[in-house]
């Protein structure tokens, strides 16, 4: 199987699982277990911050952060496609008696500094107090740069804001930029990095912050029920692909990249090539949706993310022979020759 319909989908590499059945463990919520805090010093430390924590997902590292920042009654500033707005359950709102105001994202993923401005609520007692600015990097696979990230945040931290990275691929952002991952990470307060995506880890995340938001947030994964026990096992995965696995994102870019140009050579399929800055390509058709497509690869064993948009994401389980196999298949369905 050619799996590209995302970059979770990756599966543990035996040089990998031979980490993690090394990996010494003891009961972390105890403090006990030295694997996960060596991960958490290391991905702290990476990312320039004072503190970490390790949790089981993103939605939850995420949810530790709102939840941190944020009181009952506070909101928070969110782009509109932002996965801790509308890929999250609603769990701020839900569990954390906070409001989401989302705002429209642009075309380059970005929230326009004039919308955040007119979104920051005055203190008056008919509002929620705004309270924290979240950001997305990378969003759908665009980076967003760091001059904008400055200007956000700094707009944001004028008025009283605090500001949240979900850098769930904020290493794809950081290979893009050719950056070191701190660079992105010094504007916000906290920062949520996944193991399980690109760099392939089967389980977790990552919360990175001050030591006095780290502490609170002690307390707010154990009441989400996110304490676990001989967690060394899982951090081990992770500490692996930090070490491993970040410098070769750069590959599932040029495969992205490549599928990219070849598919938007089909002339009923309109690619985003602008936007192509990662490991994901989305795709858009003149005839309608990519159901029929979608089967037609399944019997080739290919699997795409096919609704309305398709997403084919790249990653390292897909060799440049499966990208080239794909190309092909998907110029056969169009019955485009070469
Ligand atoms: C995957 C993802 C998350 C976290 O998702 P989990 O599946 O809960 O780990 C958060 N934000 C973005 C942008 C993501 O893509």
């Amino acid at each position: 199987m050619i799996d590209l319909r995302s970059d979770t989908v990756t599966k543990p590499s035996q040089e990998m699982r031979e980490v993690m059945a090394k990996a010494e463990v003891g009961d972390d919520v105890w403090g006990d277990d030295p694997t996960v805090k060596q991960l958490e010093e290391r991905a702290a430390d990476m990312l320039g911050m004072e503190a970490a924590i390790f949790a089981a997902s993103g939605t939850q590292t995420n949810l530790i952060a709102l939840m941190c920042h944020c009181q009952r009654g506070d909101e928070y500033l969110v782009g509109q496609t932002a996965h801790t707005y509308r890929y999250e359950g609603g769990g701020a709102a839900v569990l954390g008696s906070i409001q989401p105001q989302p705002i429209n994202n642009e075309a380059d993923g970005s929230i326009a500094l004039e919308n955040i401005l007119a979104a920051i609520k005055p203190d008056d007692i008919h509002f929620a107090k705004s309270r924290l600015l979240c950001l997305e990097n990378t969003t759908g696979g665009k980076v967003l740069p760091l001059d904008y990230l400055e200007a956000a945040t700094s707009l944001a931290s004028e008025h009283g804001l605090v500001n949240h990275l979900d850098g769930a691929r904020v290493f794809n952002a950081a290979v893009k930029l050719g950056v070191d991952v701190e660079e992105i990470a010094k504007y916000f307060d906290s920062v949520s990095i996944c193991l399980s995506k690109g760099l392939g880890a089967p389980v977790g995340s990552v919360l990175c912050g001050s030591k006095t938001l780290i502490k609170e947030a002690h307390r707010w994964r154990k009441m989400l029920g996110g304490g676990m026990r001989q967690a060394g096992i899982i951090a081990a995965a992770g500490i692996y692909v930090l070490e491993n696995n970040i410098q070769r994102l750069q590959e599932d870019h040029d495969h992205a990249a490549l599928l990219g140009q070849e598919l938007a050579k089909i002339p009923q399929l309109d690619v985003d090539l602008e936007y192509l800055h990662t490991n994901m390509v989305f795709l858009k058709s003149s005839e309608g949706d990519f159901i029929a497509l979608s089967n037609y690869l399944e019997q080739r064993n290919i699997l795409i993310d096919a609704r309305y948009t398709a997403r084919l994401v790249c990653h390292l389980d897909v060799s440049r022979e499966d990208v080239l196999t794909t190309i092909a298949a998907i110029k056969d369905y169009y019955k485009v020759s070469e």
